[in-house]
């Protein structure tokens, strides 16, 4: 399993701590290896076609995401939080998986259909969860949030890929089995075969620079085709040398968070409030999806903030960006120090509510301990930059 946040691709060595962005130079496959080409139109990035710019933060568990059940006083505490960069990639599957432990643990001996459960956390986690408990007939549940709306879960890229975790390999086995199980929801979503969810996924080509770097090997041949070597010509002089999985999952995010919140309304409650301590909960089963949040609720320091960077785009030709990239940078330094871990994703992004053709979203960043209050601002230029050299746009 790839730790973005640890393995920088050899290829980039290079750029490691360089001052500023670099960009691998565009690479031409040699005339002899005959590789398939194929034509890739670039979105338009020229200023005039560049949306709402994002800032948002991951919530990483250094070690793993948390997922066990425990007792905290009184109460029966399932952990689903600390998904990093990959909480999408992963949510559905780790929903069923410690929706599982708690139905099975010898501490909910008295966890019945119809008994009261919290859930904390509206992110894609906690929505996540509460559907999966309700698919398995709980009928009394609750979400508890302090906030709804603009969340991570809603502003993030939406690539299904399991990386930019930190885990521990004990981990991995885990990890692997939640990811299957998540790609065959969203691919049952895409292909129109959800009973409940029609739009928010679609199975579009992903490339990658090499097939360690997308993090889906484990899912070849189980529920994904083998990647193929591509050679992806932008129309602006410059080609690059890829590897493409054409059955890579696109995760709609604010598309599949409003489908999910309009699934959940009439079958859950919904209440505004902040939990300052799980002992406030006034149910004795509690579903913890607090995301960075529940580093405060459980004392947990292995929670840290990963923040990202991402430009909506507008105005563009959305049948021509059916398709995602993510290539790594390097690991630099921001203006204010911090360690960047900088890369370039496109991902077919729409905003509910925006226009049709408002369709595409450039990133990112990883910024370690950067939060919400340190916005590292440069960043949205130096990636934009980056994005235009990789398909070879003029500024
Ligand atoms: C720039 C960026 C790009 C990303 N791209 C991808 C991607 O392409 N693919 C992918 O798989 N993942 C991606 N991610 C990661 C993914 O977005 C996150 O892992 C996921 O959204 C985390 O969901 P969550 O529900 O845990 O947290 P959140 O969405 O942050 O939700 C947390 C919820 O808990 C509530 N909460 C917290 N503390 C309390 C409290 N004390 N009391 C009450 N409520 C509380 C909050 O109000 C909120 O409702 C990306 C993340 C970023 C930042």
């Amino acid at each position: 399993m790839l730790n973005s946040l640890r393995i920088v691709p050899l290829a980039f060595a290079a750029c490691l701590f360089a001052p500023v962005a670099c960009v691998q130079a565009p690479s031409v496959a040699p005339a002899t290896t005959a590789l398939e080409v194929r034509h890739v139109q670039p979105p338009d990035l020229s200023d005039a076609h560049l949306g709402k710019k994002m800032l948002c933060v991951r919530p990483m568990r250094h070690g793993a995401p948390r997922l066990c059940v425990e007792q905290v006083g009184d109460k029966v505490v399932a952990h689903d939080y600390g998904h990093g960069g990959s909480g999408w990639t992963l949510a559905p599957g780790s929903a069923d998986y410690v929706n599982n432990l708690l139905i099975n643990s010898p501490l909910a001996k008295d966890l019945r259909k119809d008994t009261p459960i919290t859930v904390i956390g509206a992110g894609v986690i906690g929505l996540f969860s509460a559907y999966d408990l309700s698919q398995k007939g709980y009928t009394n549940i609750t979400i508890v949030a302090d906030r709804f709306d603009n969340l991570t879960s809603h502003n993030a890229g939406g690539l299904l890929a399991p990386v930019s975790m930190d885990n521990d390999p004990a981990m991995q086995p885990v990890i692997e089995r939640i990811g299957l199980d998540a790609y065959r929801f969203y691919a049952q979503v895409a292909r129109g075969e959800h009973p409940h969810f029609k739009s928010g996924a679609l199975i579009v080509p992903s490339y990658f620079d090499d097939r360690k770097e997308s993090g889906l090997e484990p899912y070849v041949g189980k529920v994904m085709q083998p990647a193929k070597d591509v050679t992806l010509d932008f129309g602006t002089g410059t080609t690059r040398r890829m590897v493409v999985y054409d059955d890579g999952i696109f995760m709609d995010t604010a598309v599949m968070m409003q489908s999910l919140t309009d699934w959940l309304k009439p079958r859950v409650k919904f209440v505004q409030r902040k939990v300052e301590r799980l002992s406030d909960i006034d149910t004795r089963y509690i579903v913890d999806c607090a995301g960075l949040g529940a580093g405060a609720l459980n004392g947990d320091k292995a929670v840290v903030p990963v923040q990202g960077h991402l430009i909506m785009l507008k105005d563009q030709q959305p049948k021509q960006l059916q398709y995602m990239i993510l290539v790594y940078f390097g690991e630099a330094k921001t203006a204010s120090g911090l360690k960047v871990k900088r890369s370039f994703y496109q991902f077919p992004k729409h905003l509910p509510g925006t226009a049709p053709n408002d369709v595409g979203v450039v990133g990112g960043t990883f910024i370690e301990g950067a939060d919400m209050d340190m916005p590292n601002e440069d960043e949205f230029r130096i990636m934009l930059e980056n994005a235009r050299k990789f398909y070879g746009l003029k500024d």
